[in-house]
């Protein structure tokens, strides 16, 4: 294993710092304060579209993509360092079109999406002129065991039909969002004579569980789709995306807009979660970094009885631990980075590693710079705030701790089942 930065991600590294030292730095702490202050925050403020204007010109858009033409086609490892510096700016990724929830909807369908999804979604998210929505998430469920979904997407001619209840679907909000992609149990209406399937059936009767879904691309403007409300994340909105509980009732869309497939749902949300996983992983390195720089200077500039901060009680060993936890975490992200890159079948642990480890730590790193900010820590005079609930909210945004966790475990114990034991 080599993390020594390649020469492509050296130099772009160089042009998003400077990037980010002339162009967001003066832009975001005023974008934040409007953003917040604003009695319609479901709006895109000018900043956004001059910083992405500027980001375009500057080569450092799509970097997430690894695809030489539409993106920057860098490899897992490669991409690291440039997310992990994105992560440390609440605007940056937006501004370089490397945003979730798009990111990864932009990867289902560079992998999956037919030729005329690809024209009609996929060129205009690349170009950042819209915005989309992953609706997986349903309130009536537990969905971190997506078998549980109630919604549906039945095949009924040349249409597919949806009906059922989405909510955290992030993104809803932007004025921009144009695309979401629905995933719900196919049972198929149609009358086809096929040996093993039986009309009105889920799709493939004989198929296993994780061949019943469906994704669907949907335009938000399909009379049926309604945002029902937009959901506070322990008290932030994070407009102008957001999170919307969203209802589909009776959506009609021809069958193309099915993407790779009825049934192929659950093989496309694991392709679509691996990446996604990582690069939340890796701005969550960034934003740990951010973190402790601000703990830092706060601890370094203000004094209380008779002594900077950093000097009283505990409070050098809190940011030392702070330092080894965030150096750990960044190798640990940066090995699983690299078993991906190499398809390694370790991958898929390494991947629930870093989702358990890297929120958690960043959870704790930020814990201790808002202690160090005292009560300013806690408001939005500084983004330490908004900085946990997002580390905190990554606990269960793409799958909560336990799932990850229960994963790790079972790849452990596969190593002790019954005849494998031979000491
Ligand atoms: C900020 C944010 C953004 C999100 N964005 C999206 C999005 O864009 N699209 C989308 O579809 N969803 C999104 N989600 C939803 C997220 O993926 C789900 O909340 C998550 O998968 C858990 O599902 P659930 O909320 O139904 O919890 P449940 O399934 O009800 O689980 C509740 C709890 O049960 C426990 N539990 C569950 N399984 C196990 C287990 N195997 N072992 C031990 N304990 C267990 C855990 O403590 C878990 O937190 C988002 C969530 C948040 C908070």
């Amino acid at each position: 294993m080599d993390f020594e930065h390649s020469q492509r991600t050296q130099q772009l590294l160089e042009r998003l710092v400077a990037f980010q030292q002339r162009e967001v730095s003066p832009r975001e702490e005023p974008y934040m304060r409007e953003l917040l202050s604003r009695e319609d925050p479901w709006v895109v403020l000018p900043a956004i579209e001059e910083l992405k204007a500027i980001a375009k010109q500057e080569g450092l858009w799509n970097l997430f993509l690894p695809d030489e033409q539409r993106g920057a086609g860098l490899s897992n490892v490669e991409y690291a360092p440039l997310a992990e510096r994105m992560g440390r700016s609440l605007i940056t990724a937006e501004a370089c079109n490397c945003n979730a929830p798009d990111t990864g909807n932009m990867e289902v369908l560079w992998h999956f999406g037919s030729a005329e999804q690809k024209q009609r979604w996929l060129e205009p998210l690349l170009d950042g002129r819209i915005r989309s929505a992953f609706c997986m998430t349903e309130p009536e469920v537990a969905s971190s065991d997506a078998t549980n979904m109630q919604a549906t997407a039945v095949l009924d001619g040349d249409e597919v039909v949806l009906n059922g209840s989405k909510w955290w679907s992030t993104g809803v909000g932007h004025p921009n969002c144009q695309a979401l992609i629905f995933m719900g149990l196919s049972t198929d209406r149609r009358s086809i004579p096929d040996p093993g399937h039986t009309a009105g059936s889920p799709i493939g009767q004989q198929a296993d569980r994780y061949h019943q879904h469906s994704m669907v691309l949907v335009p938000m403007e399909t009379p049926g789709v309604k945002v029902e409300r937009m959901l506070h994340a322990m008290g932030f909105l994070d407009a102008p995306g957001g999170h919307g509980e969203v209802s589909f009732t009776d959506v009609r869309l021809p069958a193309s807009a099915i993407i790779g497939g009825a049934g192929q749902a659950f093989a496309i949300a694991q392709a679509r979660l691996g990446p996604g996983r990582i690069h939340h992983c890796m701005r969550l390195v960034g934003l740990a970094e951010l973190a402790l720089e601000m703990a830092c200077r706060r601890a370094s500039e203000r004094t209380a009885f008779g002594k900077p901060l950093a000097n009283l009680g505990g409070n050098r060993e809190r940011i030392a631990d702070a330092r080894i936890a965030i150096d750990r975490a960044r190798l640990h992200v940066l090995h699983a980075a690299w078993l991906v890159d190499q398809k390694a079948p370790e991958a898929i642990g390494a991947v629930s590693q870093i989702k358990v480890a890297t929120p958690n730590m960043t959870q704790a790193v930020v814990d201790m710079a808002i202690q160090l900010h005292g009560g300013g820590g806690l408001s939005n005079d500084f983004p330490l705030a908004g900085a946990w609930t997002a580390a905190r909210a990554l606990r269960l945004a793409d799958g909560p701790d336990e799932v990850h966790r229960g994963v790790v475990a079972r790849l452990e114990l596969a190593h002790y089942g019954k005849g494998k034991w031979s000491g």
